[in-house]
């Protein structure tokens, strides 16, 4: 007879984490990183998505292993391509903020198909808003906040 209750009261508990609580260590690369370097960087930093920021530390994109692996099967010299021919850019961008719970973060995941979000903090500068990068929340760190959960 644990139907309904139970239900509504693991639904309130994952609506009341934080995604402040469960966010992860990001690894972002400047624009002008080459594609060689940011594959370098994916098996160094040991990630699958890699973040993109500018001169001023803001996010301008996204990188995955499948994008690497696209150009890198082309005959492109990798050495000479910078990460943001081939990013995924703003405003496409899926991101969440500190204040957005964990379920907001996994809802988006699975909504995106994406595998990482960037955990953004909106700053405003000269009139325009820039995304500064203070963590991430991915499948990873969706699935230990899961067994977590599931330890009781
Ligand atoms: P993979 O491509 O390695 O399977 P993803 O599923 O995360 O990894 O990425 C799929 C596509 O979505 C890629 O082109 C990637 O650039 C893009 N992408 C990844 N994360 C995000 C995000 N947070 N917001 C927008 N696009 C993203």
């Amino acid at each position: 007879y644990a139907g309904k209750n139970t239900k509504s009261l693991l639904a309130e508990k994952i609506r009341s984490i934080k995604v402040s609580d469960i966010k992860a260590v990001p690894v972002v690369i400047k624009e002008e990183t080459s594609v060689y370097d940011a594959i370098v960087t994916l098996f160094l930093e040991d990630v699958g998505t890699l973040f993109v920021v500018q001169e001023d530390g803001s996010l301008c994109g996204v990188v995955s292993r499948k994008d690497l692996l696209k150009i890198a099967m082309g005959n492109a010299d990798i050495r000479q391509i910078p990460v943001s021919v081939i990013m995924t850019r703003m405003p496409n961008l899926v991101t969440v903020t500190m204040e957005e719970s964990a379920f907001d973060a996994a809802r988006k995941i699975v909504e995106h198909q994406v595998d990482a979000l960037p955990v953004v903090k909106p700053e405003e500068f000269e009139g325009k808003v820039k995304y500064k990068v203070v963590g991430k929340v991915t499948k990873t760190t969706i699935t230990r906040l899961f067994v977590e959960l599931g330890r009781g």
